[in-house]
């Protein structure tokens, strides 16, 4: 993989760069984010500089010294630790150890100012080229104290919307520098490569300070250094307050000249010799016996340097250098911390990399139609199904001499091990298990996945009469799978209902954990019914169900469900049905989790089955999709029915009345619950009293009855009322005809 973008770098610089590849840091963006939340960043930054301003006094004694003294009288070398946290969804983003290895060796090169590269800077500044003198190091010992490698993995759909919230697990940022390494930007970052923190705001934000860059920039250039920069108090050569190329600026630091900054050229002559704010720069100094002196600095923007957008990144500058090493010694963030004995010893950054155990893991596949599609975490499918999983090994943190695979369910147990992918298919119904042991020549670590797999049984249920009210006792064959094995899952919950029996199941989307772990958008969970045999059977059939939802205060929600069929034993899935907006979060906001206390806080669905869809053996899958200011969804009395719920629960009172379609502007339908004997009257009237239509009839007893009133009967557009009259009990809804 390195070799291979040394390669496309090198391809690209002889075409004469395409600036399209490249992307920016969101740095500053977010910079302003947070100074309009935390003012305070503001007089943080500016004890900063005052701080740099005094220790210039102390170590330069004058102004010819600043070429060399700064540099050379400051010989110390400090070692950092840092963690690279990969977040991934097992695709692209789920770099290799090796990968990871090799790309921290690159950056520590760059603060070692070995990176080669300087010998391509452009005469006017190669006596400002500045050496860190910083050892980066992957630690060796976790904040548990336990021995690692520096690199750690987290699996998460935030992988590809992410931005602060993506950045898991960090690890006290006083010890290590967190990188995290992501598939793909959310909304806050878009277009961006990586962004990072500076001092004064890591201060306020302790929890988000580090590194989070594109898996495709975690070795690209010097993404990672200039990021690294940040993190150590570097601005952009042109400041920060605009976007490069737009007007003059500086950051603070003398010996880069003011510049507009580059956009992605490469090392073009017109960003190398770019002389549009520099033209004459020079700075005053006062000496130590009192006089003034005078330094001329190149006139030519440093587009050579590593905090540019060029992309001909070769050098930092010695000002940059004492200014990363200021904020490497300064309180501000506790960077001073991270360079104590104290703390390398702790992290074990300066003990080599520990030779340590696999963590076993795998990914798995599901084969639709000769090809294996990766949509989700785990996965449905009827036993004996012609399609069939292919087990991927994702293990790390070694490397592997053996891999073993055990698996349920009827399942063939692999005759030879495999390192790379196993293909397997079940012939018993349940949650399949499959059992991976991860073996090196440092030990070995066993992964026992109780859900991987749910089998279903390819008997269809009878629909006729089934009814479902999510007692745990009677779902044996409702599996539910939580993807990301996160706090947003369906889940059975006894405490509300609303057919009375006080169980029902429940979505949480209610973020318990208050946002630390990211926002819920991209994330999906689901819910399934066994296969129903609705094979040969005609007019309307509906799937009812009840469901209660809410959301917190603020405004956008974002929660919807989707209801999906399956007619291949969950091969392939469409979606028949769905609830999004007020439909599904029919309550008004709560602060505190949700949980519905009354009959009237659940609205009903009914969703009429396609045709195509009433098959021997039909699944039904419910896929609800948190949003970001979600709070919890209830699902309760799920049954098959010729009627629509809305109208005609199985406990609806006689005379109970639903028009359907209302507005109706070919003819309406009447629905509606008989009595004990069966008989009802049935009257419309128009808008001024008038009975236009009157039918007296008899019915099956205590059943579901239905009429048509045809367009003839309402000839004129407007408001009628239709009033159905049982046992002398009168019901009258309003049709509105157009
Ligand atoms: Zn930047």
């Amino acid at each position: 993989m390195l070799k291979k973008i040394g390669i496309t770098l090198i391809s690209i610089l002889s075409l004469g760069f395409s600036a399209s590849a490249q992307k920016p840091c969101a740095t500053d963006t977010k910079y302003w984010e947070m100074v309009k939340k935390y003012p305070g960043i503001l007089d943080l930054e500016k004890q900063f500089e005052d701080q740099i301003g005094s220790n210039i006094e102390k170590t330069a004694a004058g102004a010819a010294a600043r070429t060399t003294a700064i540099s050379a009288s400051d010989t110390t070398i400090f070692d950092i630790p840092m963690v690279v946290h990969i977040v991934h969804d097992y695709s692209v983003e789920n770099l290799s150890d090796d990968v990871i290895y090799e790309a921290a060796q690159y950056w520590a090169t760059v603060y070692m100012c070995q990176n080669t590269d300087t010998s391509g800077v452009i005469n006017p500044f190669k006596k400002w080229v500045g050496n860190p003198r910083m050892r980066l190091h992957l630690a060796t010992i976790d904040p548990n104290g336990k021995p690692t490698k520096g690199v750690v993995r987290h699996m998460s759909y935030l992988t590809t919307v992410a931005d602060d919230g993506a950045k898991f697990d960090p690890w006290p940022q006083n010890k290590y520098v967190n990188i995290w390494v992501i598939r793909t930007f959310g909304a806050s970052a878009t277009g961006a490569a990586a962004y990072a923190y500076l001092p004064g705001m890591a201060a306020y934000q302790p929890y988000y300070d580090g590194v989070i860059v594109l898996y495709d920039y975690a070795n690209y250039a010097k993404t990672v250094p200039h990021e690294i920069g940040h993190v150590l108090n570097l601005q952009h050569p042109w400041g920060n307050t605009n976007n490069p190329a737009v007007a003059c600026g500086d950051d603070h630091v003398d010996d880069t000249p003011p510049t507009k900054g580059h956009n992605p050229v490469g090392c073009v002559a017109s960003a190398l010799y770019d002389t549009a704010c520099a033209t004459g720069y020079l700075k005053h100094y006062r000496t130590a016996s009192g006089g003034d002196s005078l330094v001329d600095y190149p006139d030519t923007a440093n587009s050579q340097n590593i905090m540019d957008y060029t992309y001909c990144q070769e050098m930092f500058t010695k000002g940059q250098c004492f200014r990363m090493r200021t904020a490497l010694t300064s309180t501000t963030a506790g960077r001073n911390n991270l360079i104590t004995a104290a703390n390398l010893s702790a992290t074990g950054a300066l003990a080599p990399m520990p030779d340590l155990p696999p963590v076993a893991d795998y990914i798995m596949n599901r084969g639709t139609g000769g090809s294996f599609v990766s949509d989700d975490r785990s996965y449905f499918l009827t036993l004996n199904n012609s399609n069939s999983f292919l087990f991927r090994n994702t293990s790390w943190n070694d490397t592997l001499s053996d891999v073993q695979w055990t698996f349920s369910n009827g399942a063939s147990t692999p005759s030879v091990s495999s390192l790379t992918t196993v293909i397997n298919r079940f012939t018993v119904p349940g949650y399949v298990t499959v059992t991976e042991v991860a073996i090196s020549n440092a030990g070995s670590d066993t992964l026992v996945n109780t859900q991987a797999v749910y089998v279903a049984d390819t008997a269809g249920v009878s629909p006729w009469g089934y009814v479902q009210n999510f007692d745990p006792a009677n779902c044996g064959n409702w599996p539910m799978f939580n993807y990301y094995r996160n706090n947003f899952k369906w889940d059975f919950y006894s405490g509300a209902s609303a057919d009375g029996d006080g169980k029902c199941m429940r979505y949480r989307s209610f973020d318990t954990t208050d946002k630390t772990v990211g926002t819920a958008l991209g994330d999906h969970d689901d819910l399934f019914t066994p296969g129903f045999n609705l094979a040969g059977i005609t007019g309307n059939y509906y799937l009812n169900f009840y469901t209660s939802g809410c959301r917190i205060p603020g405004s956008g929600t974002t929660d919807s469900m989707e209801i999906d069929a399956s007619t291949n034993g969950g091969a392939q899935w469409t979606r028949i049905g769905g609830a999004s907006g007020t439909s599904l979060i029919n309550n008004t906001y709560s602060s505190l989790e949700f949980v519905p206390t009354s009959a009237s806080q659940w609205v009903a669905h009914a969703i009429n089955i396609p045709t195509a869809y009433r098959t021997a053996n039909t699944f039904f899958r419910f896929r609800y999709w948190p949003g970001d200011i979600g709070n919890n969804c209830y699902l309760d009395n799920f049954y098959t029915y010729q009627f629509p719920a809305e109208v005609l629960a199985p406990t609806a009172a006689a005379g109970s009345l639903k028009l359907s379609p209302n507005p109706a502007t070919n003819g309406c339908n009447i629905l509606f619950k008989t009595g004990y004997d069966g008989s009802a009257t049935i009257m419309v009237k128009d808008i001024t009293g008038r009975v236009v239509y009157q039918l007296h009839n008899s019915y099956a007893p205590d059943a579901i009855a239905e009429e048509t009133i045809d367009r003839s009967v309402t000839p004129v557009a407007g408001i009628y009322l239709v009033t159905v009259i049982i046992n002398g009990k009168a019901s009258t809804e309003k049709l509105v005809v157009y």
